[in-house]
């Protein structure tokens, strides 16, 4: 077909992954969310099930799933917004740190494919698990960070 790989193609695309995705519906205000913030580009809302209280989800307004999708100036955009919400987080409630964390791709716990970035308060005892490291050799490292680099 004449639009095949064209620019046309990716708009429809866009827009039927669009359709379904439950942060567009927030965004859209179809649905209802705890929002918090929100700009031209972004938009922030309380996660409906928080591992804490202030469990804050920033999103970019447009729909991209992963990281490997979203430009540059997009993730910038979120990272300005976690920025200007972390201070009002801190001052209400009072958390003695913060994870951020973005799960990206179904592989890494992604269950809503719209970028987000987990803003999570933590509290004394809260047991909230983090990723343990596992004890590597040096070699391994150098291993590893070298075929990254060949790669950039
Ligand atoms: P993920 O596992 O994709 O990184 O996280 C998705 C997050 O979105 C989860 O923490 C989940 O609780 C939250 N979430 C899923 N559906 C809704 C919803 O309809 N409204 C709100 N506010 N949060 C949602
Ligand atoms: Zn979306």
């Amino acid at each position: 077909m004449a639009w095949r790989g064209s620019g046309f193609e990716s708009q429809l695309v866009h827009l039927i992954k669009m359709k379904d995705c439950i942060f567009c519906k927030i965004i859209k205000k179809e649905i209802p969310a705890e929002i918090i913030y929100e700009n031209k580009t972004t938009l922030a809302f309380l996660d409906i099930n928080p591992v804490n209280p202030g469990h804050v989800l920033v999103i970019p307004k447009k729909h991209f799933s992963t990281l490997e999708e979203t430009p540059q100036e997009t993730l910038i955009e979120v990272i300005k917004t976690t920025k200007k919400l972390v201070p009002a987080i801190n001052q209400s409630v009072n958390p003695i740190g913060i994870n951020l964390g973005l799960n990206n791709k179904k592989g890494a716990g992604q269950l809503v494919p719209h970028i987000h970035l987990h803003i999570m308060p933590r509290f004394e005892g809260d047991k909230h698990k983090l990723l343990e490291g596992k004890k590597t050799q040096p070699e391994q490292l150098k291993q590893v960070a070298d075929k990254i680099k060949t790669f950039l």
